[in-house]
């Protein structure tokens, strides 16, 4: 009898050779039902594969990421099957799993097209309907090299393979490929898919091979799941945040500058109304601030280490005769600000914000947008202090990154801590110390993290926050970095109670990251409707005809008076374009007004995203916006008393 563990703690006790299968109907019909594949101690496995000895098991399915990696890499091969039957002459190359799908490299001299993507799916609802189950054999590499003969495709992924045998994969006896697994039991077991595109791609992305045919496809464990998906990838597209900057007159690009944005009016609205409400939140945690130059002398990011580790992301000047360099990081300059003067344990925590624009050298093919681009604002800052100081200080940054992205309106929240790699620099016990810092910081706020071992900076530990937006995109934004190389290649020094110099600590930290990504994710998060508080424009006034015009424009004076951002609509057209004109620029307040508002002091609002309109007088409806823009609230609808 072998002694199976489960991660419930829970033992059975089941004869050897039992298949994980039966193992998982041992535990529940509806855990067998679900079930994808298994790990063993650890180590992903198919269900077919009998228990020997004592084990620790955990059956996976669908809600799993590793089962839902296993049903997209079988639903690969499922595909890969459905092609070979449509087109013999295709040979297969490589198909792994991508974010939310898979592809298979093919090599087939007939380009597969968009229209026959409904063939290839038509074909694999046979095989899916089939139910033909996943059979895995084993050989030695010597064997599998002989039965692949001539397919030089397989043969090198064999020579790539670091196991000593090599193992294939059926659909019952028919269809074969060279897999390393595991695999869903059987091809009904793939989940809900669709064939998503085809593109060009070199074999090892090499541009002297071949170029193959790469297949892409989404599988999702249910059809409500890729409905949902795919729901979420055409709102995506509605979103999409070049199109609404554009839209919206926000910014643009110009050849001229790839990757440089340029922002326009209403868009520095945004930007400014972001960088008020950062000072002030600075303010309240004990920020100064500072501002550095953008060209600095070559030497400098020598001495930092920029020049032997981020070169080729920088850009070069030259002036009279001397190297110059367009700084990619502010945290030099801010050394040099340190430095001017001498300084004492008393003073510390110094913490130093910089709204600092940077210039990074990204390649043409990944620019996106405001996504990615060669110049961005960071909401910087630097945190100069002792070790013992490092927890609270964290604790304190915490703080501030969530008060800041409560403002945005988001809830949904990743956070992430990477410790020691194996190239660091700096002591164990300073790791220690400072791992541990960050641990009890996170402990003390309650916050819930994974950790990344061994993925920190090789100068120091980091904590990493994401945020997820309506279509549950993650997001990274905010960044909290311990840095125990910067302080000693500046020399910054401070002198202790026992009048001794030392070394400080240093804490980088941004919350938002670039001010332009920030912007662009606000702009897909909020599908460009902002909140009141960033809103270009805060409200309109509308008035229905000519007749109420000058009533229209006593309503605006008000509002102007009251220091919102307003126009008043007095074109000729009829109500109903102003209404339409004004939904476009996803106006946060219509007021529209008429012989009866005009009588009674009131406006009639249309409220964004709201079915009902309200008829309020204009001294109660300021009050109500001017309480909801001061709270920085995200709703815009509102009850009106008596
Ligand atoms: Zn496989
Ligand atoms: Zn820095």
């Amino acid at each position: 009898m072998a002694k199976v563990t489960l991660p419930d703690s829970g033992i059975l006790t089941i004869t050897e050779g039992t298949s994980l299968k039966q193992v998982a109907e041992q535990i529940g019909a509806g855990l067998a039902k679900a079930a994808i594949a298994a790990k063993i101690n650890g180590e992903l496995v198919d269900l077919s594969v009998p228990v020997t000895g004592d084990i620790n098991v955990k059956i996976i399915t669908g809600k799993d990421s590793e089962g839902l990696e296993i049903i997209r890499h079988s639903c690969a091969h499922v595909m890969a099957e459905a092609i070979c039957t449509i087109w013999p002459a295709a040979k297969l190359v490589y198909g792994p799993t991508v974010e939310d799908g898979f592809y298979y490299d093919i090599d087939l001299d007939e380009p597969i097209r968009p229209d026959d993507f409904p063939r290839i799916e038509e074909k694999m609802r046979e095989i899916v309907a089939a139910d033909k189950p996943f059979i895995r054999k084993e050989m030695s590499r010597a064997e599998a090299l002989a039965k692949l003969a001539d397919d030089k495709y397989k043969i090198d992924n064999v020579n790539r393979a670091d196991s000593s045998t090599i193992s294939f994969y059926s659909h019952g006896d028919g269809f074969e490929d060279l897999c390393r697994g595991p695999h869903v039991p059987s091809t009904g077991k793939v989940g809900s898919f669709k064939i998503m595109s085809v593109a060009g791609a070199y074999w090892h992305g090499d541009p002297t091979q071949k170029m193959l045919q790469r297949v892409y496809g989404t599988a999702w464990p249910s059809q409500k799941e890729l409905d949902e998906y795919l729901t979420r990838l055409e709102e995506a597209k509605k979103r999409d945040h070049r199109v609404l900057g554009k839209q919206l007159d926000l910014f643009s690009f110009n050849e001229a500058g790839p990757g440089f944005a340029f922002i326009h009016s209403k868009g520095m609205i945004i930007w400014n109304e972001i960088v008020d409400f950062l000072r002030d939140v600075n303010q309240k945690y004990g920020y100064n601030e500072i501002k550095t130059p953008i060209i600095l002398n070559e030497q400098l990011w020598h001495r930092s280490g920029h020049w032997d580790n981020y070169k080729e992301n920088m850009y070069f000047s030259e002036i009279d005769g001397t190297g110059y360099a367009i700084k990619p990081m502010n945290c030099p300059g801010g050394c040099l600000v340190y430095k001017t003067t001498k300084h004492s344990y008393r003073e510390f925590p110094m913490r130093v914000a910089e709204f600092g624009m940077v210039h990074r050298h990204e390649a043409s093919g990944v620019m996106h947008g405001l996504f990615r681009v060669r110049q961005f604002t960071q909401d910087d800052a630097h945190i100069y202090c002792t070790p013992e100081q490092i927890e609270s200080e964290i604790v304190g940054v915490i703080d501030l990154i969530f008060e800041v992205y409560r403002a945005f309106g988001f809830e949904d929240f990743v956070i992430e801590l990477s410790t020691k790699p194996l190239k660091h620099i700096g002591s164990d016990e300073i790791w220690d110390v400072s791992t541990e810092a960050l641990k009890g910081a996170l402990g003390q706020k309650r916050i819930e993290y994974d950790i990344n071992p061994g993925d920190g900076a090789f100068y120091g530990p980091k904590i990493d926050f994401h945020v997820k937006d309506c279509l549950k995109r993650s997001w990274q934004l905010g960044t909290i970095q311990l840095d125990f190389s910067m302080p000693q290649r500046f020399d910054l020094v401070y002198t202790d109670k026992d009048n001794t110099e030392k070394t400080p600590v240093m804490i980088h930290r941004a919350v938002l990251g670039s001010f332009e990504r920030f912007i662009g994710i606000l702009i897909e998060h909020f599908g460009g409707g902002m909140p009141l508080w960033l809103s270009p424009e805060q409200a309109r006034v509308l008035p229905i005809s000519e007749k109420t015009n000058d009533y229209a424009k006593v309503v605006y004076d008000r509002l102007k008076d009251a220091q919102m951002r307003s126009n008043c609509d007095l074109s000729d057209e009829k109500i109903n374009v102003k209404i339409v004109r004004a939904y476009g620029e996803k106006i946060p307040f219509m007021l529209v007004v008429g012989p009866r508002e005009a009588q009674s002091g009131t406006v009639n609002v249309r409220i964004r995203g709201e079915k009902e309109n309200k008829t309020i007088e204009i001294n109660d409806f300021l009050k109500i916006v001017k309480g909801k823009i001061s709270n920085k609230e995200i709703d815009l609808a509102f009850e009106i008393n008596g």
